[in-house]
């Protein structure tokens, strides 16, 4: 028998004998030149997802394979998400290969924020985080910002190397790819993108004008991500669609703000402050007394508190308490996902509380 092609679409192989499995397509679209998986089908056509089964087993023994070839590795992050969508480990795979951490997701900056002191804020986190990234960019796939600068580094960096690119699901990596085909060979949409995570399982190539190849890696599913703790009928409500436009409250010491059910903000110790949030703009805020928050929040959680709507609540993991005492005027209060808070004053002590597993941390202010 012929070797089966790949999907057109996420680059699994083809098969037509099981309909639930993996790469499955009737026997007819064999003819066609161009294939396309149900599930990638699915998805484009009704914007839906099959559940993906990429275990994490799969996942580092691609890494581990990487760690064998020789190329450029681009590492796409969403600012947004910054931890969420951090591949923990990835520097240990990658050998002596050099990393591009490209930062996607920039036109939902608002346009006070400094690209500049973005960047550096990545630099720092990557260091910490163990990565020595040979060059930091910041991008919107989606907008195309800052892609032909990117497409440049890949061009200086990969040094007629593979490349492969790498990032957990919904960073925005099929939409990047897509945008480099678009820019390389003015061609639409080659790879399935979607609302949804976990959509790109195999690994993909696209050819480079001298002969070498850039793939598509399969994302995985960070399981801690605060996506993955919302229905999919919701994300919409969190995940910023649009630049954000900043929301300023004046706050005493004493009062809470609501970030729908999602998050919760205490001022705990100050004197009298802005806070600033930075989150998707039809996210109601809910400003309550602090000692009333813990009922408020069990009596109206899923109604007055929204989203997630009662029918999707109980998704939601309990909300965690992070103290933080900030030293700093401009200080900015992240949580992973959904966006951050900035402290306008010095030596206050405020708590973010957000969902278990979702990671809490404070940065200077990116503005
Ligand atoms: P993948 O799972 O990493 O391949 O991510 P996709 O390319 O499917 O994108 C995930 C989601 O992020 C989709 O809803 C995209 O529309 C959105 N997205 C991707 N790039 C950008 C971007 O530059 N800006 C914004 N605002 N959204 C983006």
């Amino acid at each position: 028998m012929n070797e089966m092609p790949q999907c057109i679409g996420c680059g699994t192989v083809i098969q037509t004998e099981d309909k639930n499995g993996l790469g499955y397509a009737p026997a007819s679209s064999l003819e066609k030149e161009m294939i396309i998986c149900q599930r990638c089908f699915r998805l484009k056509n009704y914007n839906e997802i099959q559940p993906v089964s990429l275990t994490d087993d799969d996942f580092l023994r691609i890494l581990n394979g990487l760690g064998q070839q020789e190329g450029l590795i681009v590492k796409i992050v969403d600012i947004f998400d910054f931890n969420g969508s951090w591949l923990p480990g990835l520097h240990r795979f990658v050998g002596n290969n050099p990393v591009l951490l490209v930062a996607n997701k920039a036109d939902l900056l608002p346009k006070s924020v400094k690209e500049k002191k973005v960047i550096n804020w990545l630099k720092r986190e990557a260091k910490a985080l163990g990565l020595k990234p040979i060059d930091v960019k910041l991008v919107s796939a989606h907008k195309g910002m800052g892609m032909q600068e990117v497409v440049e580094a890949i061009e200086e960096y990969r040094n007629g190397k593979d490349v492969y690119v790498v990032g957990c699901t919904n960073v925005g990596k099929s939409t990047f790819i897509n945008r480099i085909i678009k820019q390389a060979t003015g061609e639409g949409e080659i790879i399935t993108t979607s609302h949804f995570p976990g959509t790109t399982l195999d690994m993909i190539g696209i050819p480079l004008d001298d002969g070498a190849s850039l793939f598509d890696t399969p994302g995985i599913i960070n399981h801690h991500q605060m996506a993955h703790h919302i229905d999919s009928s919701e994300l919409k409500y969190i995940m910023p669609k649009k630049e954000i436009k900043p929301k300023v409250y004046q706050q005493n010491p004493g009062q809470t703000l609501f970030i729908g059910a999602l998050a919760r903000f205490d001022f705990i110790q100050g004197e009298r402050s802005a806070f600033t949030i930075h989150a998707a703009n039809d996210l109601p805020i809910h400003r309550t007394k602090l000692e009333r928050a813990d009922s408020l929040y069990e009596e109206h959680k899923g109604e007055l508190l929204a989203p997630p709507t009662t029918k999707h609540i109980d998704q939601l993991p309990p909300l965690v308490r992070h103290e933080f005492s900030i030293k700093e005027a401009k200080t900015d209060v992240v949580i992973s996902g959904l966006g951050w808070v900035t402290v306008q004053h010095a030596n206050v002590v405020v708590a973010a509380h957000a969902p278990k597993g979702v990671e809490v941390f404070i940065r200077p202010s990116l503005i």
